[in-house]
């Protein structure tokens, strides 16, 4: 069947087909929406078909984050990037697979068993935004949201081929998306280009009442500069292009990438961040200690799976040990543990501190640069199950996690395979300056 472009129904039978048929294969689903809704709004995204990751609540669906404490909690709620997509007419298809909490990056921590890369079934799609990566690179949706922690939606896009946008922090509204660690979440669109992030973006930023990071400052879509990159300055940090675990396939993708910019008049230099060596440890500080605050309510009491026994404490204990894996465990250990009078200030606070750095750090770069780029990852999506050790996955965060400590917007754009893998290519921009960076990728993709 012809899909007839005019036509609601006919587009939205023709993605409904295509989940139905390839998600069995992919898993990139954990939850499709048998009937949605198709009456809401005429706004600008006006019957296209979408799936949100499923840590962002949408009334009526289950939100499982991934995880088996969550695994029968239902929305009662619509988050406020569900609520603004709704009334610009996008049509929810259904929740996609992620790592338990969004704490990885791969979706094999998702309980739900992992996604699939779409380019090769054996490989991951990357996460912890993987099944909305998966299900845009496989044509199931035109778009997906995902949340960015330290590089959740920038990573998978890259794994998966497709444009991943991490928004400044403070413009897309955290209401109704279930936390992780606050001060770094996110939300973004995925998508298989960059106007059609652009689309997506005006739709879902704004000053939200609901959310008091959110930042009242209206972006000038209207502005399309830059038209070319005659006279744009790119800093290319010495410590990302010679950091030991870069593959040298993907730096050759990036280096080709690079070349391509200066024949096209932009200006590339070399810069340093001395602090970069510190960024995992730092990240892999502040994101447990927020996420063990985070998740102290999931008890089997307000929320979760209960696990039924006599005492209070044993509840809460027998719950927390059936519900949780071993990553969210894991990390909330070490949060405990930093948060605690007697570390915080050797752990906790010297992270803060050094958070404080990096952001200095960058933000000096990006007065003299219009941009930082990188590869978006070190590697190209290895195989399921090839990596076991979580910290070899907490090091390759080491390009996607200084946007995340600064607040900074990012985008991670395809640039080019090696050996049909994808390899992604990141820009990082001034805070609030995210239209100059889209207009930028477009011209770069
Ligand atoms: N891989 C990182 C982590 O495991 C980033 C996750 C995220 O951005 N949600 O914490």
């Amino acid at each position: 069947e012809l899909v007839n472009l005019k036509d609601k129904e006919s587009i939205f039978r023709f993605f409904n087909d295509r989940i139905n048929t390839y998600n069995d294969e992919l898993n990139a689903f954990t939850e499709i929406i048998p009937d949605p809704d198709r009456t809401s709004g005429e706004g600008p995204l006006n019957g296209i078909p979408y799936a949100l990751k499923d840590n962002i609540l949408a009334r009526g669906t289950k939100t499982t984050c991934g995880s088996k404490i969550l695994s029968n909690y239902k929305s009662v709620y619509d988050a406020t990037v569900t609520k603004r997509l709704r009334d610009s007419g996008a049509i929810l298809m259904g929740k996609t697979n992620m790592d338990e909490f969004a704490m990885g990056s791969s979706t094999e921590f998702s309980a739900f068993g992992p996604s699939k890369n779409p380019w090769d079934a054996n490989r991951v799609p990357g996460g912890s935004s993987g099944g909305s990566a998966a299900a845009v690179a496989a044509g199931l949706v035109p778009f997906a949201l995902g949340s960015d922690t330290g590089g959740s939606i920038r990573q998978p896009a890259a794994f998966c081929g497709v444009v991943g946008y991490k928004p400044s922090y403070g413009l897309v509204s955290r209401y109704g998306l279930v936390a992780f660690a606050s001060s770094l979440d996110q939300i973004g669109p995925i998508t298989r280009c960059v106007d059609d992030a652009v689309e997506v973006a005006k739709v879902i930023i704004g000053f939200d009442p609901d959310d008091s990071t959110t930042i009242e400052h209206p972006l000038n879509f209207e502005n399309e500069e830059p038209k070319d990159l005659t006279g744009l300055k790119f800093a290319l940090p010495g410590e990302m292009i010679e950091y030991p675990g870069l593959q040298e396939s993907v730096k050759e993708v990036f280096i080709k990438m690079v070349e391509s910019i200066e024949k096209a008049g932009g200006i590339v230099e070399k810069v340093s961040i001395p602090s970069l060596k510190y960024v995992v440890a730092t990240y892999y500080l502040i994101a447990p200690g927020e996420a063990s605050s985070n998740l102290s309510r999931y008890d089997g009491i307000r929320y979760g799976q209960r696990k039924d026994a006599d005492r209070y404490e044993e509840v809460v204990n027998q719950s927390r040990d059936f519900g949780f894996g071993d990553e969210v465990k894991r990390r909330i250990l070490l949060g405990t543990f930093t948060l605690s009078a007697a570390y915080y200030d050797a752990y906790y606070r010297k992270a803060l501190r050094v958070r404080k750095l990096i952001s200095k750090e960058i933000n000096e770069i990006l007065s003299k640069y219009d941009f930082v780029i990188n590869p978006t990852s070190p590697i190209v999506a290895p195989k399921i199950g090839e990596i076991s050790d979580p910290l070899t996955y907490y090091l390759m965060d080491i390009y996607t996690i200084p946007a995340n400590l600064a607040g900074l917007p990012a985008i991670s754009l395809p640039a080019g395979a090696y050996e049909g893998l994808p390899v992604g290519f990141q820009m990082m921009a001034r805070r609030f300056e995210d239209v100059r960076m889209l207009n930028t990728a477009r011209i770069l993709e």
